[in-house]
């Protein structure tokens, strides 16, 4: 099996029997395309991700694949980018799959963090950031952005902490309940120091475990994250950054990483005025606060507007549009910039960071 695996690479290789290896592969070529660099040929295809390598080839019935990564973080995100793939791809089949190579089922999950409330700060009235700490924190200072924080099922209840599995997922301990996840922004990281600060939203309802854990947070208490994942940007010399008040956390880190060759249109969406955090950025910035003012988050096209107001180049490659909000305008600003500005791919960033009325750490992906 072809292999470009090199000395100091982690290497994991599984081979997994399926009915229709073709249409597997051109399946995973297709959604993995929307996440790294995917070269496909006949029978074979080869996913790049910023975190490690795939290599999969047809053989009779099987499909064989081969994980390459430069550290454990890396080549633990390939196992189960690709187990968790397989498996959904080939409902209502379960395909067996068990990795044979480098960070062995039973190992310590590479990228799960054990971490400590240290503070909890009200920054705005319906924003808390929480600093968590803990150790080994240097690869969440890498590129990515998004974590996953895991919250006990039940308030104040406790969970059970995994191991790597033989299928390249998480192997859960019996008998004690499985963490809840929501996807969170690292706004700000010192992993010399060991803490990160997390902006989280309060909003409405009762009882939800993002919300609900910012709500109630205080030092002391022990949380897990995973990550980090997703969450990087082009370059350009132009940008628009567009988001509700769960990106502004984004939108504020990425302004404060902009050089000051950029030029960049922001608008948020926030409740009210009382939402408006002072953003610091050496880039020149274009700053506009957009207030719903007692209408719903979720309900309302004044971020859309906003966007659509914005002299916008059609596609400039010196461009680089990055938005993250509710579902719905997501889709109808996403399809904006690709139909009407013909915006590459390569060029803009429009991801839903929730659901109205749907909840969960899924909640927002599955919007074509
Ligand atoms: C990549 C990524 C990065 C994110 N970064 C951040 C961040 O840094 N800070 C942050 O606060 N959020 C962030 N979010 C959004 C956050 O994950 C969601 O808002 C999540 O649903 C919150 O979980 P929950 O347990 O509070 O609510 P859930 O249990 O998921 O949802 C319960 C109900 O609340 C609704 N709901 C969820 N979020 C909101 C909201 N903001 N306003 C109104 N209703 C809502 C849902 O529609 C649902 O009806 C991010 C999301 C993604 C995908």
């Amino acid at each position: 099996m072809a292999n470009s695996a090199v000395a100091d690479q982690l290497v994991a290789e599984t081979r997994v029997e399926v009915s229709e290896p073709a249409v597997l592969l051109e399946r995973l070529a297709d959604h993995f395309s929307e996440h790294g660099d995917v070269t496909k040929e006949e029978c074979k295809a080869r996913l790049a991700f910023h975190f490690g390598t795939a290599e999969l080839e047809i053989d009779g019935g099987y499909l064989n694949v081969a994980a390459t990564a430069s550290d454990a973080s890396g080549l633990a995100f390939v196992k189960v980018a690709l187990a968790e793939h397989l498996i959904e791809f080939s409902e209502p089949e379960t395909p067996e799959i068990r990795w044979t190579g480098d960070c062995a089922a039973g190992s310590p999950v590479p990228y799960l963090r054990r971490m400590t409330v240290e503070r909890v700060e009200q920054i705005t009235p319906r924003m808390r950031r929480v600093r968590l700490s803990g150790d080994d924190l240097e690869r969440f200072t890498r590129e990515s952005m998004h974590i996953r924080l895991l919250f006990p099922p039940e308030k104040g209840g406790a969970y059970g902490w995994p191991v790597m599995g033989e299928d390249g997922r998480p192997a859960w301990p019996e008998g004690l309940p499985k963490p809840i996840a929501r996807v969170y922004t690292i706004r700000r990281i010192d992993a010399d120091e060991g803490w990160l600060d997390i902006d989280m939203v309060l909003h409405e309802g009762d009882g939800y475990p993002g919300a609900g854990f910012a709500e109630n947070a205080k030092p002391g208490d022990e949380i897990g994250i995973t990550g980090p994942g997703g969450g990087t940007y082009g370059q350009a010399t132009r940008y628009l950054l567009a988001g509700d008040e769960t990106a502004l956390p984004a939108i504020a880190r990425i302004l404060e990483e902009l050089p000051e060759t950029a030029r960049v249109t922001a608008i948020v969406e926030i409740a009210d005025a009382a939402e408006e955090q002072v953003l610091v950025s050496k880039a020149d910035v274009d700053l506009t606060w957009v207030h719903r003012d007692g209408l719903e988050p979720g309900t309302t096209d004044l971020l859309e507007r906003a966007v659509k107001a914005v002299d916008w180049p059609e596609a400039d490659p010196d461009t680089y549009v990055w938005i993250a909000c509710e579902q719905a305008a997501v889709r109808k600003l996403r399809s904006y910039f690709r139909k009407e500005k013909k915006m590459p791919r390569a060029n803009h960033m429009a991801v839903a960071y929730w659901r109205r009325g749907v909840a969960g750490e899924h909640a927002g992906e599955k919007d074509g």
